[in-house]
């Protein structure tokens, strides 16, 4: 038996909100995945989590990463795989290209060649999502909604990138059916940029986080990233 606040006994908890919440919206549950956030946390977490078949990982700031990715590994059959999802500086987008499977924070034409660039051909492509700054906050980073289009044609040039969709990281809102709002226009921008580029390409949607993934699930959601309802709170954010 677990005690309740075990790593392994809140993913449990967690899969089972997904499950639920994935029976009230009619999704079927192995279209949404659950990405890890284990930014602050020690290995010893990750590693917990890793053997209670948990196998993304997400992780916001490169100089820990890395030396988590270290000292843990990358194993391409086995996992874990690892998501960049933090603010992407010029000079360390070849760290981000070598050491990770996903990055879901792309927000310009000039890094995702950078990161083409820096991406090994013995390594599949690098899988990215566009963040988009879809409640138009000022301080938010991500692409403006209308940029966001221009992107995903820029992105689409580069055979080492495999463009996956759409992530935003939208306003808290006070109701699920507020936050819902939110939600569905970033779902409704990868729809109507799916349809401009008239191909299979986009199909993710990288949205919801450990208060409102029920909402983030009823607006079509493939990819929850969930910190603090697995790993439990966190201390304070490194600086780098
Ligand atoms: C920290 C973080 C999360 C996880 O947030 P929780 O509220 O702890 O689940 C998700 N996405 C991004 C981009 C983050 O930085």
């Amino acid at each position: 038996m677990t005690t309740p606040d075990t790593p392994q006994a809140r993913l449990d908890a967690v899969r089972q909100r997904i499950r639920t919440a994935c029976q009230k919206y009619g999704r079927d549950a192995d279209s949404v995945n659950l990405l890890a956030v284990s930014k602050t946390k020690p290995v010893s977490d990750i590693e917990a989590v890793f053997d209670a078949g948990q196998r993304d990982f997400g992780e916001n700031y490169l100089q820990e990463a890395l030396t988590k990715v270290a000292d843990i590994g990358r194993d391409p059959a086995r996992g874990p795989d690892w998501h960049f999802i933090g603010a992407i500086q010029s000079n360390k987008t070849k760290p981000i290209a070598e050491h990770f499977d996903w990055v879901h924070t792309l927000a310009s034409a000039k890094h995702a060649r950078r990161l083409h660039d820096a991406r090994s051909h013995e390594l599949p492509p690098l899988k990215v999502l566009i963040q988009v700054n879809i409640s138009n906050e000022p301080a938010k980073s991500g692409v403006a909604a209308n940029d966001a289009l221009a992107l995903a044609e820029s992105i689409l040039q580069h055979e080492r990138l495999e463009l996956r969709g759409l992530m935003a990281i939208p306003q808290i809102e006070e109701t699920p059916e507020a936050q819902r709002v939110h939600f569905r226009r970033l779902a409704e921008l990868q729809a109507h940029i799916r349809d401009q580029l008239g191909q299979a390409a986009m199909q993710d949607l990288s949205m919801g986080m450990s208060a409102d993934l029920e909402a983030a699930i009823a607006e079509g959601s493939t990819w929850l990233r969930i910190g603090t309802a697995i790993f439990g709170p966190r201390q304070k954010v490194p600086t780098e």
